[in-house]
């Protein structure tokens, strides 16, 4: 896994931008909560240290964070997006459009596929965080029962 080194605060400072106090929340609310979660879960996480910090602020700083690809954004096709470090390795998601389920899996299973696709048609594919919609082994399970 090639993890970004610095947290988010001392990435932004050694590309020369300012991290205001507010921001500095948000990125420790983002690194503290882990793995995948919603704006709403950012900004209740940042009301718990400063109740003056707005939703929209939240939403700014998550806009500024994925222009500058340190993070990445997914919705699992449900409407709410979901945000993850990008620190978090690449992986891509097997989604249950059954019953909400969802699983990591590791980038590598694209290798083959990336190689092909170079090979055969000199193609060279983003297969950056992807959500792969499905049934799940629960939910088929129990569609063989009846
Ligand atoms: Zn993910
Ligand atoms: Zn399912």
């Amino acid at each position: 896994m090639d993890r970004i080194s610095s947290s988010l605060i001392e990435e932004l400072q050694s590309r020369g931008m300012r991290v205001t106090p507010q921001r500095a929340i948000i990125f420790e609310a983002i690194e503290k909560l882990e793995g995948h979660i919603t704006a709403e879960e950012i900004f209740e996480q940042v009301q718990k240290v400063n109740p003056y910090v707005s939703l929209a602020t939240v939403y700014r700083t998550l806009e500024l964070l994925l222009e500058l690809n340190l993070i990445n954004q997914t919705n699992f096709g449900r409407s709410q997006a979901y945000f993850a470090l990008k620190d978090h390795g690449p992986h891509h998601h097997l989604v249950c459009s059954e019953c909400g389920y969802i699983e990591e899996f590791a980038d590598t299973i694209f290798e083959p596929i990336r190689t092909e696709l170079d090979k055969q048609y000199g193609f060279q594919a983003q297969t950056d965080h992807l959500s792969i919609f499905g049934l799940c082994r629960g939910c088929r399970e129990k569609g063989a029962g009846g």
